[in-house]
């Protein structure tokens, strides 16, 4: 829990953050204004609901003491101060992390977010959703995340070059093609992924790309990476969708956090004739009854760096969005977004959930007892991962896959992933999210289980 003193109105550190009773929240250099944004709002932290979502599963598992013990706290952590150089001459300090939750199946596996809300707790919560996610979809990884306390949007392409060189120097004892893999997260991209591949080669004095995954195609990145996550929720939103006879064709859906996820999936899910109702960023929401022109929007957002003011559409409050009455709601935003104050509001049918703890045990609760059907962040969002194994094994062995083999193997694993974890939820009557924590749990104490305890 983040304990707030009761007196204290509000302090702004260098970094961007504005300290209140309510959490820390954003504030623009810019303009001044005060920006909430979803994870920052919460008292119960993204680690809070990790521990309590593990210790579900892990009693529908019936794992000894002994094992959760093993399973349960980061290997490792890593907490690093980053002087950087900012173009004005002067030096800002950044705080910086990376966290390694599990190595027992496999190197720890996990994207690097920039952001001004990235605490430590937030990385420790999302190294070890990768655990169970990496399990979940069975490839042989463990789980890590990484980042950085930064406000990005207000840096230049030069500050954030330095930032990222200084990050992956700091954090390179750790990472490796065979240790430890990092990937593109919030508000990180392929640009960054190529600095810190460079970095690390440059370190070791030969070409490494598989240190890094979601790389530019020209540096040994997969084809088909880019769009995976939301191609991955497209292919879970497809099995929910058959599993309650929903059609796609005509079903309303509201996209929260159009970015790199939100934004494909709404794509593909358009290009199915599904109607996209509503879509925000941290900037604004956008509404049309009859569907926001999906292709439009990407553009509008691209030349403008938000959706607001999109042509044809209205704009509407946050909470209006996550109320609309729809087929499909996916939360592609950040941490707590649903949660026990909004989620009885929620009028979907699927809930699919783009993001990484978007719903917290609170809001999900609510949403099963609505008999809303939810499909968790660590089956809904592994595309991504998916995909980035691929591009190590790819990277591993200098061979290169067509895009179209990317999706076929891509859709296969998703699919089949969503069948296990549906058969879970089916046969042990527990709610989408134990199922799946517990099939991903499952795994990772097997392997932990085999490989016993050293010394
Ligand atoms: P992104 O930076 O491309 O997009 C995030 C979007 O969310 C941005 O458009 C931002 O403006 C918006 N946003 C931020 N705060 C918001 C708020 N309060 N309300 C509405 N919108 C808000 O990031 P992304 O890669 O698409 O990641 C989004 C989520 O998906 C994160 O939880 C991330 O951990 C998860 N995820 C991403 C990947 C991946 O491969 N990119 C993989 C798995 C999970």
């Amino acid at each position: 829990m983040t304990l707030c003193p009761s007196r204290l109105i509000a302090v702004v550190f260098d970094n961007g953050l504005l300290h209140t009773p309510a959490g820390p929240q954003v504030v623009s250099r810019k303009t001044g204004v005060f920006e909430m944004e979803a994870s920052t709002q919460a008292v119960k932290t993204a680690y809070d609901s990790a521990m309590e979502n593990f210790d579900l599963a892990a009693d529908a598992l019936n794992l000894s003491v002994d094992v959760r013990n093993m399973l349960k706290y980061p290997e490792r952590i890593l907490h690093v101060n980053l002087p950087v150089r900012m173009d004005s001459g002067h030096i800002q300090r950044f705080e910086g992390y990376r966290v390694q939750h599990s190595t027992a199946r496999g190197p720890a596996k996990g994207g690097i977010r920039y952001h001004p809300g990235v605490t430590l707790d937030e990385v420790k919560a999302l190294a070890t959703w990768m655990t169970w996610k990496c399990a979940v979809v069975n490839i042989p990884f463990g789980g890590g995340k990484g980042g950085v306390t930064c406000n990005p949007k207000e840096m230049s392409q030069t500050e954030l070059e330095r930032m990222t060189r200084r990050y992956a120097s700091a954090i390179l004892p750790l990472i490796g093609p065979e240790r430890d893999i990092p990937a593109p997260d919030v508000y990180t991209n392929s640009q960054i992924m190529a600095w810190i591949m460079d970095t690390y080669s440059m370190t070791k004095g030969y070409p490494i790309p598989g240190v890094v995954t979601g790389k530019p195609i020209a540096l040994g990145g997969s084809l088909g990476r880019n769009e995976a996550t939301g191609r991955g929720v497209y292919y879970t939103i497809q099995s929910a969708a058959e599993h309650l006879r929903i059609p796609i064709k005509g079903a309303k859906v509201v996209v929260q956090g159009f970015g790199n996820a939100g934004s494909i999936a709404a794509q593909l899910l358009d290009s199915n004739q599904a109607y996209v109702i509503a879509a925000s960023d941290s900037r604004g929401c956008v509404y049309n009854a009859n569907g926001l022109d999906i292709p439009k929007l990407i553009a509008h957002k691209e030349k403008t760096g938000g959706v607001a003011g999109m042509p044809n559409a209205e704009s509407i409050s946050p909470q209006e969005l996550l109320a609309l009455e729809c087929e499909i709601l996916i939360p592609a935003a950040l941490e707590n977004a649903i949660d026990a104050t909004n989620a009885g509001a929620v009028k979907a049918k699927i809930v699919g959930e783009a993001a990484n703890g978007p719903v917290t045990p609170e809001g999900g609760a609510i949403l099963e007892k609505n008999g809303e059907f939810v499909i968790p962040d660590i089956l809904c969002n592994a595309g991504g991962v998916t995909v980035s194994y691929f591009e190590w094994v790819q990277d591993e062995q200098h061979l290169f896959w067509e895009a179209q083999d990317v999706y076929n193997r891509l859709e296969r694993v998703m699919k089949n992933s969503f069948a296990e974890v549906l058969k879970i939820y089916l046969d042990r009557k527990v709610s989408m999210r134990t199922a799946a924590n517990m099939l991903g749990i499952s795994r990772v104490a097997e392997a932990t289980v085999l490989r016993g305890l050293y010394p």
